[in-house]
C-alpha cells in the first residue's frame, strides 16, 4: 500500500475498493488509489484502486485460465448459475441500491429499479441456454453440414457511470451465457456495484476467474483492455469520442466491438396526441436520472398549432420535479460545470427559458451538484443546445408545421438512438416511425424498454446490439462444420 500517492489532505478512514481478480480482491500493483467525491455533498467518498496494464494482464490471465472450463460447462448448469446470480442480486438489492446511490446520488426508487433490471438480465439470459444454437443445412445428400455458435474467449466490458450495475449486467450476462469469460472495467467514479456483482458471482458458484473487474481510469485500464492481445471482443458503453478511440485500436487488432454511445433523441408531438400523457412522458424523458441517460428525449418537437398550450403543460409538469428529491445531482464537478456552461450557450444562442436554467440549492446538500430541471423554448435545431448531448436535465422545444418537417428535424442530428412519436393517428405514427433514423422508436409512450428488446444505435449512437436474443449473436461467432459421409 502506497499512501504517498494519495492527496495529502485526504480525510482519514475512507474505505478502499480493490480490483476483483481470480475470485478475490487484489490491491493495485501500483499501490495508487483515486478518490471519489459524493455528488450529493461534494465531500470525498471512497478510494478506488487505480489500475494499470499490469493489473489488466493479471485479470486477462485469470480469465484465460477459467475460459476452457467455462466453455465446456453443461448449458443447463450455466443457466442455473445465471438464475442463482439473479436471485443473489435480488436478495442484495437494497445494499446494492445503497452503493449505487452513494456513488451517483440517484433517487432510491430509481436505484432499486436499475438493480432489479440487473437481476433480470441474468434471469433472461440464463433461460436462453435452452435455445438451439445452430442450424443443419441441406447442402448435399452425402454431407452433414451444421453451424454452431462459439464464444470469443475473453470479453472486455467497459461501462460508464450513469447506470453502473445495470449496464455492466447488460453486457456481462449475455457474454457469459454465450460461454465467454469477462474482464470488466466500470467507470472509476462508480465502481462499487460492479465489484459487488463479481463477488456475488463467485459466492453463488461461478468458477474463479470467470468474472474479473479491474478498476481505474479509461486511459490506464480501459485502453489496456482493448489493446490486450488475449481480449477477443469488447463491449463499450460511453461517449462518442472514447468509442472512436477504442474503434481505432480494435481496427488494428481486428476484434469486434459493440458500441453503445450517446444520443439527442427527438420526441415528436402531433396536434392529435393525448397531450396530458405526452407532456408527463416528455418530462420523464429528460429528467430521469437527471438527464444522464443516453436515451433521454432531449429534443421536444411540437406541432405549431398546439405549441403554446403543450409547452405550458410541460412547464407545469417540470415544476413538480424537485432537485434533491425526485431529481438527483449531476455526477461530478466536471459534469456540473458542463451543464452550467450549456446554460450560458443557450443564453448566447437566444433560446427562451421556459423553466429553470440555473443551479439548484438543496437544503442539507449545499455542496451537491444540483441543477434545476430546465426547458428552453423557441429553439432552432441548428443551435448547439439542440445538436450536442448535454447529459443533464435540459429539454429544448422546437416547433414544426408538417409531418415531413418533423421527420427532417428529428433526423438532423449526428445521433440515432431513440425516437418517440405521439399521435392518435396510428397510420401517421407508423409512417413517421419508419422514417426516423434510430435504433428504437416508441409510439405514444417514452422508453418502455425491457431486457427482451434489442437496444442500440444508428449513426454516432453506435453499432451492435445489447439486450434481447439479438445480443447473444454479438458475443459469439459462428462456425460451420461439414462432414462428408
Ligand atoms: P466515457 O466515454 O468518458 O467513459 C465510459 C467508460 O470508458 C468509462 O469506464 C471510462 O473510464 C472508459 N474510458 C475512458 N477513456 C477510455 C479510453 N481511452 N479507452 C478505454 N476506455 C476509456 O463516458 P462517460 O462520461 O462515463 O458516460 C457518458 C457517456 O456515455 C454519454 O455520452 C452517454 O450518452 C453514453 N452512454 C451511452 C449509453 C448507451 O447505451 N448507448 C448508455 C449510457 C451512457
Amino acid at each position: 500500500m502506497n499512501t504517498e500517492t494519495l492527496p495529502k489532505d485526504r480525510p482519514a478512514g475512507l474505505r478502499r475498493l480493490d480490483h476483483w481478480i481470480d475470485g478475490a480482491p487484489r490491491a493495485p500493483g501500483s499501490g495508487r488509489y483515486l478518490q471519489t467525491v459524493s455528488p450529493m455533498t461534494g465531500q470525498p467518498a471512497l478510494d478506488v484502486a487505480s489500475g494499470t496494464a499490469e493489473d489488466v494482464d493479471a485479470a486477462v490471465q485469470a480469465a484465460r485460465r477459467a475460459a476452457g472450463g467455462w466453455k465446456r460447462f453443461v448449458a443447463a448448469e450455466r443457466g442455473r448459475l445465471m438464475l442463482a446470480m439473479a436471485q443473489a442480486i435480488r436478495a442484495n438489492s437494497q445494499r446494492l441500491a445503497d452503493l449505487e446511490r452513494a456513488d451517483t446520488g440517484k433517487p432510491m426508487p430509481l436505484a432499486l429499479a436499475e438493480i432489479e433490471g440487473s437481476a433480470q438480465y441474468f434471469e433472461f439470459y440464463g433461460s436462453l441456454v435452452y435455445l438451439p444454437t445452430g442450424d443443419v443445412l441441406d447442402v448435399a445428400p452425402d454431407q452433414h453440414v451444421f453451424t454452431r455458435r462459439e464464444p470469443f474467449g475473453v470479453v472486455g466490458v467497459i461501462t460508464p457511470w450513469n447506470l453502473p450495475l445495470n449496464q455492466a449486467a447488460r453486457a456481462i450476462a449475455p457474454a457469459l451465457v454465450a460461454g465467454n469469460v469477462i474482464v470488466a472495467k466500470p467507470s472509476e467514479i462508480t465502481s462499487q456495484t460492479t465489484i459487488e456483482m463479481a463477488r456475488l458471482a463467485d459466492e453463488v458458484g461461478f468458477p474463479q476467474g470467470v468474472i474479473n473487474v479491474v478498476l481505474g481510469t479509461g486511459a490506464d485500464v480501459g485502453a489496456a483492455i482493448v489493446g490486450h492481445d488475449d481480449v477477443r471482443k469488447v463491449a463499450f458503453t460511453g461517449s462518442v469520442a472514447v468509442g472512436q478511440a477504442i474503434g481505432r485500436i480494435a481496427a488494428d487488432r481486428i476484434i469486434p466491438l459493440t458500441l453503445e454511445l450517446g444520443g439527442k433523441s427527438a420526441n415528436i408531438v402531433f396536434e392529435d396526441a393525448d397531450l396530458d400523457t405526452a407532456a408527463k412522458d416528455a418530462v420523464r424523458g429528460f429528467t430521469l436520472n437527471s438527464g444522464q441517460v443516453c436515451s433521454a428525449g432531449t429534443r421536444l418537437l411540437v406541432q405549431r398549432s398546439i405549441y403554446a398550450a403543450f409547452l405550458s403543460k410541460v412547464a407545469e409538469a417540470t415544476k413538480a420535479v424537485v432537485p434533491g428529491d425526485t431529481l438527483g445531482p449531476l455526477i461530478t464537478p466536471a459534469q456540473f460545470r458542463r451543464v452550467q456552461n450549456y446554460f450560458g450557450v443557450a443564453r448566447e444562442d437566444g433560446a427562451r427559458v421556459l423553466v429553470g436554467g440555473e443551479v439548484a440549492t438543496v437544503a442539507g446538500s449545499e455542496g451537491g451538484f444540483y441543477v434545476q430541471p430546465t426547458v428552453y423554448a423557441d429553439v432552432d435545431n441548428k443551435m448547439r443546445i439542440a445538436q450536442e448531448e448535454i447529459f443533464g436535465p435540459v429539454l429544448v422545444a422546437i416547433p414544426f408545421d408538417s409531418e415531413d418537417e418533423a421527420v427532417e428535424i428529428a433526423n438532423d442530428s449526428p445521433y440515432g438512438l431513440i425516437g418517440t412519436v405521439w399521435s392518435r393517428d396510428i397510420s401517421r405514427a407508423l409512417r413517421v416511425a419508419d422514417q426516423i433514423d434510430a435504433g428504437q422508436v416508441f409510439i405514444n409512450v417514452w422508453n418502455t424498454m425491457s431486457v427482451q428488446t434489442p437496444f442500440g444505435g444508428f449513426k454516432h449512437s453506435g453499432y451492435g446490439r445489447e439486450k434481447g436474443i439479438e445480443a447473444i449473436h454479438h458475443y459469439s461467432h459462428l462456425k460451420t462444420v461439414t462432414v462428408k459421409y
